[in-house]
């Protein structure tokens, strides 16, 4: 059985794109089949796994918008069992485009049921917006991580995620869930962040991953080298905690 994770929070900064990369590697390095859906047009997480963006012919806007068979666009990277399906600039275009679509909620839906098969994983990196692009996303998804930076204001703007979780359920995918919730960029040695942990804890509860990401340099500078840390540096402690979590999303099968 495979399962669709889409990684949102529409605050910009929070640790998506990061998460999604990672987690995305490390549950490949434990052997799963894992395909990565990038669907913010900064296309970070294109980039982060090596994929040169100049050189990308179709990518999710083709899907969105052209109706692109998913296979085409799908790409392997340097980790094996890890592909992704790509975002260039181009995508910044289809949420006014699709506003005059038919059904243009399930896109993402329809076309990732066509290879959903050939993966564990799907991991769809969410743009830092409520749009039609993150609409489309939960569409498609079994379930969402929300991932909170351990920052002051950790919690504003989350009840309009939940509103719109909930909407999403009640009008487009009844079975969507919440995976769980990371508490990310841990800063060890301020008080701040035991506060935002124990905050985050009252409301979510069961739901918050045993795991918490702390702030690693090296999970920075990866991206800029167009790698997951998994390769970057499997050493380091950002390589531990993600493949720490990533057993942790496993379990939870
Ligand atoms: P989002 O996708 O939610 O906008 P990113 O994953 O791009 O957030 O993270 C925002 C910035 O913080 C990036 O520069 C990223 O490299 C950095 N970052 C994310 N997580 C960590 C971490 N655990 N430690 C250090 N830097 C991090
Ligand atoms: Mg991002």
């Amino acid at each position: 059985m495979s399962k669709i994770i889409a990684i949102a929070n529409q605050k910009g900064g929070v640790g998506k794109t990061t998460t999604s990369v990672n987690l995305g590697a490390s549950m490949a390095t434990l052997g799963k089949r894992v395909l990565l859906v990038d669907i913010d047009p900064q296309g970070n997480t294109t980039s982060g796994v090596g994929v040169n963006k100049a050189d990308v012919e179709n990518c999710i806007y083709d899907i969105l918008i052209n109706e692109v068979d998913p296979q085409d666009t799908i790409q392997e990277t340097r980790i094996e069992g890890l592909h992704i399906i790509p975002a260039t600039i181009q995508l910044a275009g289809a949420e006014i485009e699709l506003v005059s679509t038919i059904s243009r909620e399930l896109k993402l839906k329809k076309a990732l049921n066509a290879v959903k098969a050939n993966y564990d994983y799907i991991i769809i990196d969410c743009p830092p917006s409520l749009g039609i692009l993150t609409i489309n996303s939960l569409t498609a998804a079994d379930s969402v991580i929300i991932p909170i930076q351990c920052e002051y204001y950790a919690l504003e703007g989350l009840s309009q995620l939940l509103n719109t979780v909930r909407l999403v359920q009640k009008n487009l995918n009844p079975h969507l869930k919440i995976e769980g919730v990371l508490l990310t960029m841990l800063d060890a040695r301020t008080n701040l962040g035991i506060q935002v942990i124990e905050e985050v804890k009252k409301y979510f509860q069961e739901k918050v991953y045993r795991t918490i990401i702390p702030r690693n340099v090296r999970l920075s500078e990866a991206p800029s080298h167009g790698q997951s840390i998994i390769t970057y540096d499997s050493r380091s402690k950002g390589a531990e905690v993600y493949l720490e979590l990533a057993k942790e999303v496993i379990s939870y099968e």
